[in-house]
């Protein structure tokens, strides 16, 4: 078998065996088919596509590339959920302790931002003493102790999508819709749950930016989870504007403890809420996720949730007094206001510009090896629908440059035009656009 002539089958629009697919992955893995090769593979995926068995079989090949790991040690259906990356978006924060504090283990991988979108495992990062980089087997005990751990992917899991993810990066390769459901799945699967619950983003602060092309991918994910013999369902949610009001890693760290107390911003605890009935529903502790939502508030009334939070960030070596006071969380040196030129009401609040804005101020990276700065980022006062008088704080911005610095500047301007305010009244966009599982694609509501 030669790279080459799966290329040009692929190339012609050809469909490749299992056998083809299985010695693309090995190959490239092992450092025997080199990047240029794999580069114009990708190309042909872009142009040619992929059915869905192809699609499976990548995933497949990917997923025993490296490090597979085994959650069989802990007793029950383990849950795991992705976001496909927005901007403040801490879901996992509030929704991990949560579902733990429910009875469903909770073991799971996160990883890092990369853009204007937001890591899980920074944001944990910022609570001082917080240890993300557990081995499998500590990742295990813990679980098996406290029924959760959020810990950073092992280097050698998925090593073919690492490498294949960052050549997609620098050849223009990375939205072809098998490409990214491979990519994600894979790494799903490698990380050991027995079911999926999806958050695919859609919208201005997303990778996808309209429904039908986050239906698309969600549906290609959610077969590739069923061919697995995993029950995934998708989530399609909207990511017009950020969610919550937080956004940079100690800000969103304080928002969460807020939700799991029932104090946080309505369109997080929805979102948790029905992500979250859904992982209880394939868990098989619910009979419906309406249910499950009904069951999570409970959690979240008793004191339950939080007391989770808890016991994993001392498990992982946290100052958990960050709880009580959060002013323990690294804080920036200054925080300025952005002001509103004019009154009337806010038509939009577009996420791309908020995100972007908050990567200037040092909360996410522009390189794979930039440093994060946990303290510095913006919270936002007003939101779509929203009514604003003139000289009303739209935002503010948490700094560690100096005021009036460049990136100050420059994410003050960003802020500002983000916000589009208009004279007429205005309403929130819906959060929940649909669902996709095993019995097709549909509408929210
Ligand atoms: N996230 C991933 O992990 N892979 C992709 O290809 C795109 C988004």
């Amino acid at each position: 078998m030669r790279a080459y002539d799966i290329i040009l089958k692929k190339r012609g629009g050809g469909e490749l065996t299992t056998g083809e697919i299985n010695f693309l992955m090995e190959g490239y893995t092992a450092g025997t088919i080199p990047d240029y090769q794999l580069s114009a593979f990708a190309m042909a995926v872009c142009f040619q596509g992929m059915t869905e068995r192809e699609t499976l079989d990548l995933t497949l090949a990917m997923a025993a590339s490296g490090d597979t790991v085994s959650l069989k040690a802990i007793p029950g259906m383990k849950i795991d959920k992705h976001s496909t990356g927005g901007v403040g978006d801490s879901t996992t924060l509030v929704l991990a302790p949560l579902v733990a504090a429910a009875g469903v283990p909770v073991a799971k991988m996160s990883g890092r931002g990369l853009g204007h979108t937001g890591g899980t495992l920074d944001k944990l990062e910022s609570i001082p003493g917080f240890r993300s980089s557990l081995s499998i087997a500590e990742m295990v005990n813990a679980v098996q102790r406290s029924g959760i751990a959020i810990v950073g992917q092992t280097v050698n899991l998925v090593p073919a999508d690492r490498k294949l993810y960052a050549l997609r990066d620098v050849t223009a390769t990375v939205d072809s819709p098998p490409l990214i459901a491979s990519s994600i799945m894979s790494k799903k699967l490698a990380a050991g749950a027995d079911a999926f619950v999806l958050d695919v983003k859609t919208g201005d602060g997303a990778f996808l930016k309209t429904p039908e092309q986050s239906f698309a991918l969600a549906e290609m994910m959610v077969k590739i989870g069923a061919g697995a013999g995993r029950k995934t369902a998708a989530v399609i949610t909207n990511m017009d504007q950020p969610l919550g009001r937080a956004v940079g890693s100690a800000l969103e760290v304080e928002e969460a403890i807020l939700t799991l107390q029932g104090q946080g911003p309505p369109d997080l605890e929805e979102l948790c809420g029905v992500l979250g009935g859904w992982m209880l529903c394939l868990a098989g502790k619910v009979s419906s996720p309406r249910e499950g939502e009904a069951k999570l508030k409970r959690v979240i009334e008793s004191g339950a949730a939080l007391d989770k939070f808890r016991e994993m960030i001392r498990t992982q070596g946290g100052d958990v007094r960050i709880i009580k006071n959060p002013d323990l969380l690294p804080r920036a040196a200054a925080v300025v206001p952005v002001a509103a030129a004019a009154g009337g009401c806010v038509h939009r609040l577009r996420a791309e510009p908020i995100g972007r804005a908050a990567m200037l101020l040092g909360a996410g990276r522009e390189r794979g090896d930039d440093v994060i700065d946990h303290a510095v980022g913006i919270t936002l006062l007003k939101k779509t629908g929203d009514s604003v008088d003139t000289g009303d704080k739209l935002a503010l911005l948490h700094l560690n440059c100096a005021i009036g610095a460049p990136p100050a500047e420059e994410a003050r301007r960003l802020v500002l035009g983000a916000y589009e305010i208009g004279t007429s009244p205005a309403a929130g966009p819906a959060l929940i656009l649909g669902i996709v599982d095993e019995k097709g694609s549909r509408p929210a509501h």
